[in-house]
């Protein structure tokens, strides 16, 4: 069991990332280049060069990152991710009453 104050991995980092970069876009705002790990940056940079953002509409940012990341998947043998599935996965808050998410149908009191 990892200590609480060890620094985070670039597994963890990127993980993490790409679960706030999906839902983001899967629930349509801005994508922020910032990444903290030089290595990846350098990457993704030359990823996005060759891929630059398409953000049109929601479903196209949606299946542009998911494109992007499945360049990135490639690169490091990782399994392919079936775009067409990125709004069942990332879609959706796990949070009462999709009360946590921007479009959700519940009203706050
Ligand atoms: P992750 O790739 O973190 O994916 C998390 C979850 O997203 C998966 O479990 C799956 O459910 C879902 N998913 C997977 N693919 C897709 C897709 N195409 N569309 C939608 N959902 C999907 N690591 C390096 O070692 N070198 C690098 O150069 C590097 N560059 C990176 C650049 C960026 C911008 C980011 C965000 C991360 C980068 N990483 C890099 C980290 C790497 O991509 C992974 O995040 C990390 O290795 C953890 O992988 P994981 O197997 O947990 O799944």
């Amino acid at each position: 069991v990892k200590k609480p104050a060890a620094p985070i991995t670039k597994e963890e980092l990127g993980r993490a990332t790409w679960t706030f970069l999906h839902t983001l876009a899967a629930q349509m705002s801005i994508l922020s280049r910032m990444y903290p790990c030089k290595e990846c940056a350098d990457h993704f940079k030359e990823v996005l060069r060759a891929n630059p953002v398409m953000a049109g509409s929601h479903d196209e940012f949606s299946q542009w990152l998911c494109h992007v990341h499945n360049v990135v998947n490639r690169s490091l043998r990782k399994p392919i991710f079936r775009c067409e599935r990125v709004d069942a996965r990332w879609g959706k808050l796990d949070c009462e009453l999709h009360a946590c998410d921007l479009e959700g149908t519940a009203t706050k009191h």
